[in-house]
């Protein structure tokens, strides 16, 4: 091997293309990055953002996506993690400490629960749980110790949508900071920062990424201050993104109104289609009257996510309900939603509600970018197949 190969294969002459005015955003992938000097290496802050430093603290790529994500969510600041589940645990952990106390909604992605229950515990900090539909209930509990009440709209199984002004303007009169987990309004069905929420969470695994093959989370907020305390965290806790990641949710965004209105009209025609089937007891969508909090929905919102839950009537077995889903041919069995693909899941209502007061058995629909009507049809044959 010639003795200079390992150098000259490394030191290239690449520099990125001036005057390559292309308006889609290129892929820029570092772990490091070079300073013309050490004057400038000291001179360049790695917690302003205003220049690059390290991979990890971003890159053009990421950057971007970060600004374009704050400003669908109509905030300033975002921090970009590798899943939405990262992102509920980095507000959690940048703002909570030992003897704090956080509020979650009974109804709270399940994940979001089991931190709570284990690692926080952990580490002394305690939550409680909380009805997302009774804010003056929701007043009572808020104490000396609560820190942090984390929202949810609208519930990803059950999916009641919370009275969000009554529970934000609880929290605010206390000074209690609140978090909401943004996923199933995807920064559009409505403007959580304009309801004076401090922090949006979004999985952008879900509409953002709409391709359902990337997981990605964010952490947007309007205030310098406390994006100051989460970028800390962040950076302390080492959380970054691929760049390749990051550029198939900035090519995915110019999309999004499009497909989050066709998952909605899709899964709007198929959960009334479904109220009037004799073999449901109640279809759970925010936008129909029988849903838990339809109200809350109606004064915020006239769009919805493509996301419903069915209770299939009590007198069927769980098997039955299982030959359902697995007789459907178009709809995967899976978790996750905003795909193009649809998608079906049995959840067991008895450890949702051990109250009881939702009873039968349920199914999660996450509708794709199919017609309905195919998809309608088929729903049909396998309701036919399992309950004929
Ligand atoms: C999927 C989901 C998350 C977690 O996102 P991941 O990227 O899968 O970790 C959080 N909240 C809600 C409501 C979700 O649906």
């Amino acid at each position: 091997m010639k003795p200079d190969a390992a150098s000259t294969l490394i030191h290239h002459d690449y520099q990125p293309p001036a005057g390559f005015a292309a308006p889609q955003v290129g892929v820029f992938k570092a772990s490091t990055v070079l300073f013309p000097s050490v004057a400038a290496m000291r001179a360049r802050d790695w917690r302003t953002k205003t220049g690059y430093t390290y991979g990890l603290h971003g890159t053009p790529t990421t950057f971007t996506l970060e600004e374009r994500i704050a400003a669908l969510e109509g905030g300033r600041h975002c921090q970009l993690v590798p899943s939405g589940l990262a992102a509920i645990a980095l507000v959690d952990l940048a703002l909570l400490a030992p003897g704090d106390e956080m509020l979650l909604p009974a109804n709270v992605y399940g994940p979001s629960r089991e931190l709570a229950r284990t690692e926080l515990a952990r580490f002394g900090v305690t939550h409680r749980l909380y009805d997302p539909l009774d804010a003056q209930a929701f007043a009572g509990l808020l104490g000396a110790r609560t820190k942090l009440v984390w929202l949810e709209a609208a519930g990803s199984v059950t999916m009641e949508f919370p009275d969000l002004r009554g529970l934000v303007a609880a929290a605010r009169q206390r000074g209690v900071m609140t978090a909401i987990d943004n996923t199933w309004g995807a920064g559009l069905a409505f403007d959580a920062f304009a309801l004076g929420i401090d922090i949006v969470v979004q999985a952008l695994t879900k509409f953002p990424s709409g391709g359902g093959d990337v997981l990605m989370g964010s952490v947007t907020t309007r205030d310098d201050a406390l994006n100051e305390r989460i970028k800390l965290t962040h950076m302390h806790l080492g959380l970054g993104v691929a760049a390749n990641d990051a550029e198939s949710i900035l090519r995915s965004l110019p999309s999004l109104p499009l497909r989050y209105r066709a998952h909605d009209a899709a899964a709007r025609e198929l959960a009334s289609w479904l109220q009037g089937r004799p073999e449901v007891a109640r279809v759970l969508h925010p936008a129909l009257p029988s849903c838990p909090g339809h109200e809350h929905w109606r004064t915020l919102c006239t769009d919805a996510a493509g996301l419903f839950s069915v209770l299939f009537q009590e007198r069927y077995a769980q098997t039955q309900v299982d030959t359902f889903v697995d007789a459907l041919r178009l709809f995967g069995i899976g978790y996750s939603w905003a795909g193009p693909r649809s998608l079906a899941v049995p959840y067991d209502l008895g450890a949702m509600r051990p109250d009881g007061s939702l009873r039968g058995h349920l199914v999660r629909f996450s509708i794709g970018l199919e017609e309905a009507a195919v998809l309608r049809a088929d729903l049909e044959q396998a309701l036919r197949a399992a309950f004929s």
